[in-house]
């Protein structure tokens, strides 16, 4: 692309034209170096720095230079004698400062040559003057003595703001490749080129305008008949079904974004509601409306259950399912305990049912594993009766009845417990990186998402969205023509179909991610060779009471009875930050990811630790899965050690531990020498090596796992490793990504884990390479710079 270089007195004025500038790119921006001031932060220019600039903004395609006055342009003259390579092809435009560096941006950014990029900057202001009268039409305007075009067409405006600045640099963009000198007329105005971005801009076209297109030049036809076809398809800003709907300029590509989670489907919108807070205890209502309150508590169980039973189907598991549901509401034992509650104490209706339920959940909870299983219908109810009562829209994802895509500011693995992928098509985030939450449940469901996006929330339910989970896009009321390249119902899973290994039989296991009963089916689905991450807190979230040895035993055994003769690596409860565990007693942290999590809850819960490696072990011996176990959040070795003499003492073979600190990486040999493997949960490594919370949407490039900082630190552990060959697993995210996995195979990781969905993928990718071309691709990625530059890397080694 054409480079463009910013000569100005202010760094401020400089930046701030820019900045508007880009507003107006879509794609890949032109290089723009800016020149301003002097090098004691004066203002003024230095020509040093203007003919530094010219060399930065240079890729071979030449460099538009565009000054603001006076010595600007002197020094942006001198520095084209000063350049050390005087090959560098460069055009000085006396162009209008912010118009020129506009649609100079705008022409580069369309592919132009260099010399059609200097002619669109200096032409830019010729539209600003037409409009005022204060000269001739612009360049392109056509005059009595000017001949008639080749090719006149007409096309009217159907999108609610005409040529605003998307469509008016798609239009740029369109003529970028084509020969033609093209105009454009309202009925109001003037001609302009169609190449000025700006003079588009000027024309002030509204919805209903027709307008001339009026092309000369070899490709005259080809540029008219594009032109028309954008403006009568509205430039792609229109719903299908609603070409000419009041809500038009809202229809836009959502940005900034990042896929997480591939797939691209289409379907409406639905929010998620904010939680129900716990209603307060403190107030009392006086006894004469004591009755009253009961009855409406009578009245508002018995509607939830009527609307349960109405979306049932007449049979199969929802069905029977829903109608549990339902009996719950109305159980008489309930409704007479919060009645009591209101008679008694004088609570509020929502505060009795509240508490009511509360004893009910923790009886369930006590009477073990599979009664516990109903607590999350039992917290349904208390939501929907406390939002009944109080007025609110029902908590947590409420099926609508047909297929979704759910917004939502972040999710917590607690809010999406029952999500189906059948019906929630995509999730679509406000914040969130690559490796938060939101990010690995939807994987691990194979539900396509895309997180970052800022307003998501304030999308109205039922808007269409088009989700595209691997380019990160999200576009409102796409057209009928993008609606036709997205799904509108879930995609079956792909299946592995070989065990894991690189094209000259280098074998990688590969394994599945897993935390509940669902994702324990995905992983059989999709043919996962065993489990390679079993996050145990899943099952315990939000517990008050710490789940007892035979509650672990019979989870445990669930899983394990599941993959029998294959291995289940099973990690100990990953307890704190996000993911509280009342049972545990945690006092609130100004900094939880800092804080005591992971394996530090042993130290003030040790019997928690002992009581699960006895579980682990109980379940191992009653069946026939390879069971491993290892520890969370280790950053020293007196913790592995502590947790190893535990796990032997319990009875396991098999004892691990996580590497997700740099501490741990740094001292990986010490920690190996105390354990069997080694798995890097390259989510938090990443996070602590990059001081980035890996939740935080706007620092998800740092946490991207190409970082060659992350890259390095694998590489430290696996080199720890190799005099030992003890194995070393991967069980991040990263573990997911297709181009990596060759990376990290090179590093020498011996297992991969992930979620299901990215199995069949990350096989292929590996099978397509062997040992050597994952070694040279892993030190290529080591060895760059940057996260896109270890990409380019790794492609071209792959490709070759
Ligand atoms: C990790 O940190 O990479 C990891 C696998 O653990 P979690 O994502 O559960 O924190
Ligand atoms: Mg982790």
């Amino acid at each position: 692309m054409v480079g463009i270089v910013v000569v100005s007195h202010s760094p401020d004025l400089a930046r701030a034209a820019v900045t508007l500038a880009l507003q107006m790119v879509h794609g890949s921006a032109p290089r723009i170096e800016v020149a301003a001031g002097t090098s004691d932060d004066r203002l003024g220019t230095d020509a040093a720095a203007v003919a530094e600039a010219v060399v930065a903004a240079d890729d071979g395609e030449g460099v538009v230079v565009i000054m603001d006055l006076g010595s600007a342009v002197l020094s942006a003259e001198l520095a084209l004698e000063l350049l050390p390579d005087p090959g560098i092809r460069t055009r000085l435009v006396s162009a209008a400062f912010v118009e020129g560096i506009f649609a100079a941006a705008v022409s580069a950014a369309a592919g132009a040559q260099l010399d059609v990029v200097a002619r669109d900057a200096a032409e830019a202001l010729d539209a600003k003057a037409a409009q005022l009268g204060q000269t001739q039409p612009p360049t392109g305007a056509h005059d009595s003595i000017t001949p008639p075009a080749a090719v006149v067409a007409k096309a009217t405006i159907v999108n609610a703001d005409g040529i605003h600045a998307r469509p008016a640099a798609r239009i740029v963009a369109t003529l970028a490749s084509l020969d033609a000198r093209v105009t454009i007329a309202t009925e109001r105005s003037a001609p302009v080129s169609a190449r000025s971005p700006t003079a588009l801009m000027s024309l002030g076209t509204r919805i209903g305008d027709v307008l001339r297109i009026e092309a000369d030049g070899v490709d005259a036809a080809a540029a008219a008949d594009r032109i028309a076809a954008l403006v009568s398809d509205g430039f792609s800003e229109l719903a299908g079904r609603d070409r000419l709907g009041p809500e038009a300029s809202d229809r836009d590509q959502l940005s900034p974004s990042i896929g997480v989670s591939p797939g691209r489907v289409v379907g409406p919108a639905l929010r998620m509601p904010d939680p129900i807070a716990a209603p307060d205890p403190t107030i009392r209502i006086p006894e004469a409306e004591r009755p009253a309150a009961i009855e409406q508590l009578t009245s508002v169980a018995a509607d939830i259950a009527e609307q349960l039973r109405s979306r049932s189907p007449a049979a199969g598991t929802v069905g029977q399912l829903l109608e549990a549901t339902a009996a719950i509401a109305t159980d008489p034992d309930l409704i007479s305990d919060a009645s009591r509650r209101i008679r008694d104490r004088g609570l509020t209706p929502e505060r009795a049912a509240w508490e009511a339920i509360d004893s009910v959940a923790d009886t369930l909870r006590a009477a073990g594993p599979r009664q516990a299983e109903r607590v999350s219908d039992l917290y349904d109810i208390r939501n929907r009766m406390v939002s009944s009562l109080t007025g609110r829209a029902i908590p947590g994802v409420v099926d609508p009845g047909h297929p979704f895509v759910l917004l939502a500011v972040d999710l917590a693995p607690a809010d999406t417990a029952g999500l189906e992928r059948t019906r929630c098509l995509a999730i679509v985030t406000e914040e969130g990186g690559a490796t938060s939450h939101t990010a690995i449940i939807a994987r691990s469901l194979g539900i396509p998402a895309v997180v970052g996006v800022r307003g998501a929330t304030a999308i109205p339910d039922g808007t269409v969205l088009l989700v595209d989970g691997k380019t990160g896009e999200v576009i409102k009321e796409p057209t009928v023509d993008q609606r036709a390249t997205a799904a509108t119902v879930s995609q079956p899973r792909e299946m592995l179909i070989s065990p894991g290994g690189t094209a000259d039989g280098h074998r990688i296991a590969l394994l599945a991610n897993i935390g509940s009963a669902h994702e324990i089916a995905a992983a059989l689905e999709c043919g996962a060779e065993g489990v390679g991450l079993y996050r145990t807190e899943l099952s315990f979230l939000g517990w008050t009471e710490a789940p007892s040895v035979g509650e672990q035993v019979s989870t445990y055994r669930t899983v394990f009875s599941r993959f029998g003769g294959r291995r289940v690596v099973v990690r100990t409860l990953d307890a704190g930050s996000d993911k509280p565990m009342p049972f545990l007693g945690q006092a609130a942290e100004p900094n939880p990811a800092l804080g005591v999590r992971g394996f530090r809850t042993a130290a003030s819960h040790p019997e928690v630790l002992h009581d699960q490696l006895d579980a682990v072990k109980e379940a191992a011996a009653a069946e026939s899965a390879d069971v491993w176990v290892m520890a969370p959040m280790i950053s020293t070795v007196d913790e592995v050690r502590i947790f190893a003499r535990a796990a032997h003492d319990a009875g396991l073979p098999v004892i691990g531990a996580m590497i997700e600190t740099p501490a741990a990486a740094l001292r990986a040999e010490l920690i190996l020498a105390e354990v069997d493997f080694v798995s890097i949960g390259t989510n938090d490594l990443a996070q602590y090596t990059f001081a980035a919370d890996r939740h935080a949407a706007s620092l998800a490039p740092l946490n991207d796992p190409w970082q060659p900082a992350l890259l390095r630190m694998i590489e430290m552990v696996t080199t720890a490793a190799d005099p030992r060959g003890k194995p070393v697993g991967v069980c991040g995210e990263a573990a997911a990504d297709p181009l990596l996995a060759p990376v990290l195979a090179g590093l020498g990781i011996s297992s991969l884990s992930m979620a299901s969905g990215a199995l069949a993928e990350v096989g292929r990718s590996l099978a397509a390479v062997t040992l050597e071309v994952c070694r040279r691709a892993a030190r290529a990625a080591c060895d760059s710079e940057s996260p896109a530059a270890a990409r380019e890397a790794v492609r071209a080694i792959i490709s070759t």
